[in-house]
């Protein structure tokens, strides 16, 4: 086969295992806006480990089909160059952060509780929440793809090393300055391609006769670099120098030389260990009104009041969010869309409570 015939046939693989990756996360995603979305126990700890459960679980089902699927991407492509695999044994799923998930799914409440702590809104609160969900879902499964990519390759001699491949159609705001840059590295099968928040990297085989990935990637280089000319951009990517270090939980982190060794989560988690600074009380006391039994109508009027407010100030910050150019698939307006559902649910329930009692 000529190489170009080869490296066309190769591109259609990953792109086409790429798009089907995009297919899975954003299932995951919505599973995990409405699990976020219309959770309202942040403040019981039952009721975090309970949806963190949930999370865990909807995480984990699709997470077992990342696996496969970049299990199956990473031989067509080793068949493709001219691999014989060696025969290996199913391996289970693990979760690719060496620590317990529902340890990392309790994150999402954490985030949400600190936002209220410091007075941002309900709204504002879920929003800083949902983003942490999908953070980590979006780590997760680059972990998990990248894990499983590089497995298969150690299933051939003839692999000497891999590279990654950039996937400048994937990321909505461009492939960031440190894959492009590190897009000529060589890494050996033994090691994992360092990662970094938001990558979207592929993996290629690198063999005696072949290295698909070069190839692969100087399309979308040249289109870059070309894209970029004289300006700014062409000049910080020229600048760039990566590093990459050991990250507790991520594995190996791709990084700017020079730059303090902190990634998005970690950042979160030293903001989070501040002492909050001031009290919410009103939520504590609807909290209550919202568990007392034989409420009375003064109760009842201020849950419905409550209700109606939220229920507007949701309606208004989705439309700011759709206004903004966010797509009503984004798992933020999904996630807002479930919370505005429930506060929907709240008035109607307590509306036909207020008729009883009345
Ligand atoms: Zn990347």
């Amino acid at each position: 086969m000529a190489q170009n015939n080869l490296t066309t046939k190769l591109a259609q693989t990953v792109l086409s295992s790429a798009g089907m990756q995009g297919r899975l996360v954003s299932a995951m995603m919505q599973a995990l806006a409405e699990i976020w979305g219309s959770f309202d126990g942040w403040y019981d700890d039952d009721g975090v480990e309970q949806a963190a459960q949930l999370a865990v679980d909807a995480e984990q089902r699709v997470l077992e089909q990342v696996k496969t699927l970049a299990e199956s991407t990473m031989q067509a492509l080793m068949l493709q160059t001219g691999q014989a695999l060696k025969a290996e044994a199913p391996q289970p799923f693990e979760y690719p952060r060496g620590v317990d998930p529902l340890e990392v799914w309790k994150r999402p409440a954490e985030q949400y509780r600190y936002a209220v702590s410091v007075g941002e809104t309900e709204q504002d609160a879920l929003l800083a929440a949902l983003d942490r969900v999908e953070h980590i879902a979006n780590t997760d499964a680059q972990l998990t793809r990248r894990d499983a990519q590089v497995r298969q390759l150690r299933r051939s001699d003839k692999v000497i090393g891999y590279r990654r491949i950039i996937h400048p159609e994937l990321s909505k705001s461009g492939v960031c300055g440190l894959c492009i840059v590190a897009a000529d590295r060589v890494y050996k099968v033994d090691d994992l391609m360092p990662i970094h928040d938001g990558c979207n990297c592929d993996v290629a085989p690198i063999t005696k006769a072949n290295d698909p990935g070069m190839s692969l990637n100087q399309d979308d280089l040249k289109k870059l670099y070309s894209a970029a000319g004289d300006s700014t951009a062409a000049k910080d990517l020229k600048n760039i120098r990566v590093a990459s270090y050991e990250h507790g939980e991520l594995g190996p982190v791709l990084i700017r030389a020079g730059d303090k060794y902190l990634t998005e989560d970690e950042a979160k988690t030293r903001k989070r260990a501040r002492k909050p600074k001031v009290a919410v009380v009103d939520t504590s006391s609807l909290r209550y009104l919202r568990q007392k039994e034989d409420r009375t109508k003064h109760d009842l009027n201020r849950l419905i009041g409550n209700a109606r407010t939220q229920h507007e100030a949701y309606q208004r910050r989705i439309q700011e969010l759709r206004d903004s150019g966010m797509s009503a698939h984004d798992p933020k307006v999904l996630g807002m869309i479930f919370a505005r559902r429930r506060m929907e649910q709240e008035l109607k329930k307590y509306s036909k409570e207020l008729e009883k009692v009345a």
